[in-house]
């Protein structure tokens, strides 16, 4: 069934915009929905109509605003299966990834909704005798949240319920590629009684609408996550007007596989990083460090499960592993596949595109070896299902080898030393480190985000949100002198 996809600007769908389709990546001629993308000139209303909505939704108590989240993810909540399941059509992944997904998303929105009984400042001793000293936190305006197709439904839930808890009003614009999540959401919100312009969704081109969204000024604040090269040439438009910016950007995340580990812990978990969604989580595991003594009974494991693993059609409840989201994502992956074969590397498992599942875009989980830590399939991020092997003569040197990159997002440990973990986590320049678990794969209620060039600003969820979408007020309350 084919559904009619628009913007939702000031309380109301618009109608109207350049047409585009939205597809199945497993059935690329079967269109999900049909989609009106807004141009500039819709956006800038988007912000004017946030802009307009803000001083009331900031006037509002927080816990009132936090009745209206709750009551958005008690009604996603009834509808997660089905929502999960158009996640899938438009994204790719597992029915199974799609669902729990969506109730990630419901998760996220209760908590931030619990978020809004919390206290909200601090009050301080003064020098001055009487004086009532407090620092409160208040909201910081209009925010465009600016979101990838790869987690459709719980990273604009991370983004924008915090900035609604805290008293913002929200811009959005989701990824072309998952438009039906993105309106889904929406509609939770709004049919919860979010009032008209305090959520605003901008379904469009990241180049036709992006810069509004990023330069308008009534715009406090970007939240932004994709890639480097889009992050940070927004970061700059963005910073020279004087905007508050957080980023979250890509990965090349390593996993540490010492000659201690339990391999067949190890090599499952390895291969939920690099292999689940297909590959394409920031968090995923793309280099996978492993101490000479174990790399042959480990490598023999995660070869099984490359093998093993059923890939195909997303929506089969036994698929582990769906196709690339996109035509384009397969292209990428596909000419990384062609470098690792130039740079000398070896395919012990997958290495191509599953041409005998017909159009989807699929590619085989891949395990490549013999590759240097300079080649390009190393150093650079492939968003694919595809590991690259590299050993190390010993723990010194897998350190070395893991913190060998420009990124620092999240990062895997696999050891039955206490002394080595410990190491580890005070070693390894990642913003999320995990022992004897999968790189990928977060809880929100702790802060998110990455070292180095994978982001900036400050982290995500959990309580660290507040950082980005509040500022403080500090408050000198002082008293008339009493007259006789
Ligand atoms: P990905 O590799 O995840 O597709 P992108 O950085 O291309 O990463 O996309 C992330 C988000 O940024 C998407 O919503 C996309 O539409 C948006 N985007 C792309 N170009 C721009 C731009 N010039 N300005 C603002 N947003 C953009």
């Amino acid at each position: 069934m084919t559904v009619e996809l628009r913007s939702y600007v000031g309380g109301k769908w618009q109608v109207g915009g350049r047409a585009a389709q939205d597809r199945n990546p497993a059935r690329p001629s079967e269109v999900v929905g049909d989609v009106q993308h807004a141009d500039a000139r819709l956006a800038a209303q988007a912000v004017d109509a946030a802009a307009a909505a803000f001083p009331a939704w900031r006037s509002l108590p927080a816990p009132a605003r936090g009745d209206i989240l709750r009551k958005a993810a008690d009604l996603l909540d009834q509808r997660a299966a089905d929502v999960g399941r158009d996640l899938t059509r438009e994204e790719g992944k597992t029915l199974a990834e799609g669902i729990g997904e969506t109730r990630r998303a419901v998760q996220i929105l209760r908590y931030f909704a619990g978020q809004t009984l919390e206290p909200d400042g601090q009050t301080y001793p003064s020098h001055t005798p009487g004086l009532f000293l407090y620092a409160r936190r208040e909201p910081i305006g209009v925010v465009s949240a600016i979101t990838p197709w790869n987690f459709p439904i719980a990273i604009p839930a991370w983004k924008i319920a915090p900035a609604l808890a805290y008293g913002n009003a929200v811009v959005w614009k989701p990824a072309e590629l998952v438009p039906l999540t993105a309106v889904h959401l929406l509609q939770a919100l709004v049919d919860a009684g979010l009032p008209a312009g305090v959520l605003n969704l901008v379904l469009g081109r990241g180049s036709e609408v992006g810069d509004v969204l990023v330069t308008h000024a009534a715009v406090h604040a970007i939240t932004f996550t994709g890639s480097n090269s889009v992050g940070r040439a927004l970061q700059q438009k963005a910073t020279e007007k004087g905007k508050k910016v957080q980023l979250e950007l890509g990965g090349k995340n390593p996993a540490v596989v010492l000659a201690d580990a339990d391999l067949d812990q190890a090599a499952e978990q390895v291969a939920r990083g690099a292999f689940l969604s297909a590959g394409q989580k920031c968090t995923a595991t793309s280099r996978v460090i492993v101490e000479a003594p174990v790399l042959r009974g480990f490598q023999e494991r995660l070869v099984a499960l490359a093998e093993g693993w059923k890939l195909g059609d997303p929506l089969e409840s036994d698929t582990r592993v769906g196709p690339l989201v996109s035509a384009d994502q397969l292209k990428t992956v596909t000419d990384y596949l062609d470098i690792a074969v130039h740079e000398g590397g070896h395919m012990l498992a997958g290495g191509s595109r599953a041409a005998e599942l017909g159009e989807g875009f699929y590619i085989k989980p891949t395990v490549i070896a013999n590759v240097g830590p300079d080649s390009r399939v190393v150093r650079e991020e492939i968003f694919g299902p595809v590991a690259a092997l590299l050993p190390a003569a010993s723990y010194d040197e897998a350190i070395q080898l893991a913190n060998d990159t420009l990124y620092g997002l999240s990062a895997s440990v696999f050891t039955n030393d206490l002394t080595r973990a410990f190491r580890f986590a005070d070693e390894i320049h990642a913003g999320v480190v995990k022992v004897n678990q999968e790189s990928a794969g977060i809880e929100f209620q702790v802060p998110f985000g990455g070292m180095q060039e994978s982001s900036s600003g400050s982290r995500e969820q959990g309580k660290a949100a507040r950082e980005f979408f509040t500022q403080w007020k500090t408050v000198y309350m002082d008293r008339v002198p009493a007259r006789a």
